[in-house]
């Protein structure tokens, strides 16, 4: 039998947070961060009080998102670390503390997890309706040692509509399952395409797949973000497209995912 299925682990509760969210996904280079970037903006806009953490321990990449690169963080007085604040967030990556961003992660596993349980329980992160966690794609040690360490309400599954990422897709599912993180639902990301001169709406990868799946699978489709390069643009840029062009149908197509977590 799976080792999860006996309650062997005490699950901490992240204090002052009321929501923690763990945004998954099966594969990588799906949109998982900037979906976890972009949505922690968009609750952020509505009004809560929100902090994004970067659990992708070998790729972080919210600095990047956020333009926090080659930003470091300190400790308070009780040693805890102080997030940095940018478009209203609190933000905790491990690129702040790296000498530099072309420097790679070369801990081992133990070491790895101990500064990710760090970084959720010895970080003043003050009073938090949202804490979204950017885990690293797929199913691993990071999602199990905080799959047994903390107290986690939700995960939202990123995938595109591909039959590659939807494959690994059902693993990430079971997962979550399996540790018993309930799932919220699965944003499908790049769904789409609309021709900036016709306005018809080109179904790249395929059309209702996504919503197939999660029929299957007993969840839902929380939304639909198209492809739009004006999304790589800004987050190439450090500003997430929430945030540069809320009037775009992709920052609407977020919002509209952030009012239904
Ligand atoms: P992951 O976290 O799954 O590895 P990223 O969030 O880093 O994926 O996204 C991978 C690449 O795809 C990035 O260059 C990003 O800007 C781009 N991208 C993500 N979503 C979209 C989208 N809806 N439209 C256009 N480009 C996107």
């Amino acid at each position: 039998p799976p080792a999860f299925s006996q309650p062997m682990f005490v699950r901490r509760k992240v204090e002052g947070v009321r929501n923690l969210i763990a945004v998954g996904s099966g594969k990588g280079g799906v949109g998982k961060s900037t979906v976890a970037a972009n949505l922690a903006v968009a609750l952020a806009k509505l009004g809560y009080k929100v902090g994004l953490l970067d659990a992708d321990m070998y790729g972080p990449s919210v600095p990047t998102l956020l333009g926090l690169k080659n930003q470091r963080v300190y400790v308070d007085e009780n040693n805890r670390i102080i997030p940095l604040e940018k478009y209203g967030l609190k933000v905790l990556s491990i690129g702040f503390l790296l000498p530099s961003e072309d420097t790679p992660v070369i801990w081992r596993g133990p070491m790895l997890m101990k500064a990710l349980t760090q970084f959720l329980f010895d970080v003043n992160w003050g009073e938090l309706d949202y804490l979204i966690l950017d885990l690293p794609p797929g199913t691993g040690d990071v999602q199990l040692t905080l799959a047994q360490n903390v107290q986690m309400d939700g995960a939202i599954i990123v995938t595109t509509p591909q039959d590659v990422a939807l494959a690994d897709v059902r693993k990430a599912t079971a997962m979550f399952r399996e540790v018993q993180i309930p799932i919220l639902g699965v944003v499908e990301n790049m769904a789409y395409f609309v021709c900036p001169e016709s306005g018809n709406k080109y179904y790249i990868f395929g059309k209702g797949k996504v919503m197939e799946f999660a029929s299957q699978y007993g969840t839902k489709v929380l939304g639909s973000i198209p492809i739009d390069p004006q999304v790589a643009e800004d987050s190439d840029k450090g500003t997430p497209v929430v945030e540069s062009h809320p009037e775009s149908e992709v920052a609407k197509a977020f919002l509209s995912i952030a009012k239904l977590i």
